[in-house]
């Protein structure tokens, strides 16, 4: 396994993050206090998804440096690529559907509370992970979706935007004559599945995550993958780690991927194997898996990070206290080379 170390402390100014809503609204239940679940290794540790997992880490250490709230780390990280056009599979430039529109999926889990809140199919709003944060806060449900979810979002101060660049856009019209509706399961884009997400341990020992993709590129109006599926895309409790997956969605979902590691890692499995052991599933279930990007990262309370993908290509970023590192993760299933 390669190993690379990025970026020593920050390239992100907290300024960058200033004046987005963090507090705690009116459905949000009481934290609890993290008693008994004290971080043994004495330092915050942030994992995330692919190189873009880089910035989101740098800004969430800096947020827990400023404000401590683990929380609201997780979801400013991933406002950053959300916010950057030259991430194509999250936010702003991401791929659009078939038909040519963005729709964005997002989640948060606060893993004191097990409380959850997610948005999906959400169209025109820039940080759909902050919109997921509200839902969790400060609505009576877990999941909004679509025009709904976008409603939500309007009426708690976000403004509509153009989320469609003009890469994305000559992307998809390159694409278009030979773009046809496939059935689910079946890949939109091999190419284009880089969710972002992040698992945040903090100081405390508490654990947070959150999730952000505009999804399959090409995909159905209207598709859900896994990422703002709880237990499919993200799952975390302080009692025990989190864990975020990236891939296709349509198979995790098959298998409860992020639920199933969380429930072995409880039951003493170390993350790596864990991890396998559930991407073993699937692949067992349907060995085309083998070659379709199906990866997660995972904290265990112990601040011990596993991570697998069945292909090759799959980063994660870890920040420990202020150490930033990116590392390759080497394929269960490695292509067979050609002679
Ligand atoms: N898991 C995401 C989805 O299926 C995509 C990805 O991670 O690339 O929507």
């Amino acid at each position: 396994m390669r190993r690379r170390t990025f970026l020593k402390n920050g390239m992100l100014g907290i300024g960058a993050l200033a004046g987005l809503p963090g507090a705690r609204g009116a459905f949000a239940a009481p934290e609890p206090a993290a008693a008994g679940r004290e971080n043994r290794v004495g330092e915050p540790i942030i994992v995330s998804t692919w190189s873009h997992g880089m910035a989101a880490n740098n800004a969430a250490a800096r947020i827990l440096q400023v404000s401590g709230a683990g929380m609201t780390a997780v979801v400013r990280g991933i406002m950053i690529p959300e916010a950057d056009p030259k991430v194509t599979s999250v936010g702003r430039g991401g791929y659009p559907n078939i038909d040519g529109v963005v729709e964005l999926d997002a989640a948060v889990m606060n893993g004191n509370t097990l409380e959850v809140g997610a948005v999906a199919g959400m169209q025109g709003i820039l940080h759909p992970i902050a919109v997921a944060e509200k839902v969790m806060d400060e609505s009576p449900h877990t999941l909004l979706v679509g025009a709904g979810a976008k409603q939500f979002a309007l009426s708690k101060g976000f403004t509509e935007t153009n989320l469609l660049t003009d890469g994305a856009k000559k992307a998809w019209e390159a694409r278009r004559g030979g773009l046809k509706y496939k059935p689910a399961g079946s890949g939109a884009d091999p190419d284009n599945h880089d969710t972002i997400g992040s698992v945040l341990m903090d100081a405390s020992g508490s654990i947070f995550a959150g999730c952000s993709t505009s999804g399959a590129a090409w995909k159905l109006p209207g598709r859900v993958g896994d990422s703002p599926i709880v237990g499919h895309g993200l799952y975390c409790d302080s009692d025990v780690g989190g864990v975020v997956a990236t891939g296709l969605g349509e198979e995790f979902a098959k298998i409860c991927g992020s639920f199933a590691v969380i429930e072995l890692m409880r039951q003493g499995v170390e993350p790596t194997e864990a991890i396998r052991q559930v991407l073993e599933r699937a692949v067992k279930r349907d060995g085309r898996n083998k070659g379709r990007l199906l990866a997660m990262v995972a904290l265990r309370r112990d601040g011990t990070v596993g991570a697998g993908s069945t292909t090759p290509g799959f980063q994660i970023a870890v920040t420990r206290g202020t150490k930033h590192e990116l590392t390759d993760i080497a394929p269960l299933y490695p292509p067979k080379k050609k002679d």
